[in-house]
């Protein structure tokens, strides 16, 4: 009999599994689907021996200090701090777009007291800033927005920025300074290792057993256990019971070159044309030397594995009706970017298993307790 059976072995069900078996020393099967642990962050090693992300680029980037921490029991860190640049009409330049980003696209010397008021006089006034749209003309116009927002949104999303909420475009700050840098957090780093070796770490535990190429489905009804974390799509925990909830999906095209470098930085965007939205080089994000290069490219798509929920009114309504379902069904938990339905990035996530596991011990006292609570009740009847 399991305490615990954790559906999907990403960042949330791996820091529960974590958690649960060496805090609260319970019995965990985590299971995942995939022939892998990690998720969607998951890593490996390629046939030329080029540490490339299945999934596509994953970079660490966090301002909590406690989940730096506790991730770094089970990995060191190479400090990187990830550059992107977007090819706009023919030229490389930075996004978020910045100083330099406008001086050279306009071939302009502008200072930053000057950009201050060369995005003030573009700026579009939005009442109520809704959708990603207005997120970004009502702070850098329109024309800036068509060059660097919209194409790319519609790419990525399938929908025009004007149906999506703000939420989306606002992930990507402005800048009137030089900083180049795609995030702004305290802690940037790269797990040195990779992130699958610290999965690896995370789940080797006696009191875990990881089954990989497992669907919940195929052993819920097999397999004993008290509790469920599910970490999947609530929609499809429940049967659909209230229709699909959207999910975006990407395809990947990984190829590797027979050169050292192919392009400048990380990872380069393409908001304006090709049928990809950025091309990722992995060697400049894991400081890997090799005389080869891996790069991935990334195809939108709306068929395919669930990777992005789509943020719009209409959807968090409907996931609402199943976190009714969810808050109703006892003995399951739900935790995770698909289980809760929210564009969290990696960090995120795990401050969000942590809090999941606070709010655990809150509900089932460590089995200890409940020992001690069964010991006190069994000699009560036989006393009676
Ligand atoms: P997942 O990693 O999706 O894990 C869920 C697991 O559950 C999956 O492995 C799945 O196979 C399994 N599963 C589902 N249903 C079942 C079932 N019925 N039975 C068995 N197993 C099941 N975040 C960042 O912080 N930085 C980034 O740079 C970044 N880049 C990203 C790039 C892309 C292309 C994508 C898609 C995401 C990116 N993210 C990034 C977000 C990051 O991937 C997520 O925040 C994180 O991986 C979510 O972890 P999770 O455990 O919630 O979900
Ligand atoms: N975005 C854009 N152009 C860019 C970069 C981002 O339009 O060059 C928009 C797009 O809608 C994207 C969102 O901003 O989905 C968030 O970007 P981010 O890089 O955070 O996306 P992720 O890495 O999560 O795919």
């Amino acid at each position: 009999m399991y305490d615990w059976l954790i559906v999907g072995a990403g960042f949330a069900g791996s820091t529960l599994a974590e958690r649960l078996a060496s805090v609260r020393n319970e019995r965990v099967l985590l299971i995942d689907r995939r022939p892998h642990i990690g998720g969607n962050a998951y890593d490996r090693y390629n046939d030329d021996g080029l540490l490339i992300h299945q999934y596509g680029p994953h970079i660490f980037h966090t301002n909590s200090q406690q989940i730096f921490d506790y991730l770094s029991r089970f990995t060191e860190w190479n400090f990187y701090e990830h550059r992107v640049l977007a090819q706009v009409d023919g030229m490389l330049v930075p996004i978020p777009i910045n100083l330099d980003t406008i001086n050279r696209l306009y071939d302009l010397t502008l200072t930053s007291d000057d950009l201050e008021k060369w995005f003030a006089a573009r700026a579009e006034p939005v009442e109520e800033i809704r959708t990603s749209e207005d997120a970004v003309v009502s702070k850098v116009g329109r024309e800036l927005y068509e060059k660097f927002f919209r194409g790319y949104t519609r790419k990525q999303w399938g929908l025009d920025p004007s149906e999506l909420d703000k939420s989306v475009t606002s992930r990507v700050p402005t800048r009137t300074n030089q900083d180049d840098r795609y995030f702004g957090d305290e802690f940037q780093f790269m797990p040195k290792h990779g992130y699958t070796r610290m999965f690896e770490r995370m789940v080797d535990h006696p009191n875990i057993h990881v089954m990989t190429q497992t669907d919940y489905r195929d052993i819920r009804d097999i397999v004993p256990h008290r509790r469920v974390i599910f970490t999947g799509p609530i929609d499809e925990f429940f049967d659909f019971r209230f229709g699909k909830l959207p999910y975006r999906s990407l395809g990947f095209k990984h190829i590797t070159l027979d050169k050292a470098w192919y392009q400048p930085v990380g990872v380069v965007n393409f908001p304006q044309t090709e049928a990809y939205t950025r091309i990722t080089e992995y060697k400049h994000l894991t400081g890997q030397e090799h005389p080869k290069t891996a790069l991935t490219y990334e195809y939108p798509s709306a068929e395919g594995d669930p990777y992005y929920p789509i943020p719009k009114p209409e959807n968090q309504e409907l996931f609402k009706r199943y976190e009714r379902l969810a808050l109703a069904t006892p003995n399951v938990w739900f935790v995770g970017r698909l289980a809760t339905y929210r564009y969290y990035n990696m960090d995120q996530i795990v401050g969000q298993a942590l809090a999941t596991f606070r709010r655990i011990g809150d509900a089932v006292p460590l089995p200890s307790d409940q020992m001690v609570v069964e010991v006190i009740r069994s000699k009560a009847s036989l006393a009676s």
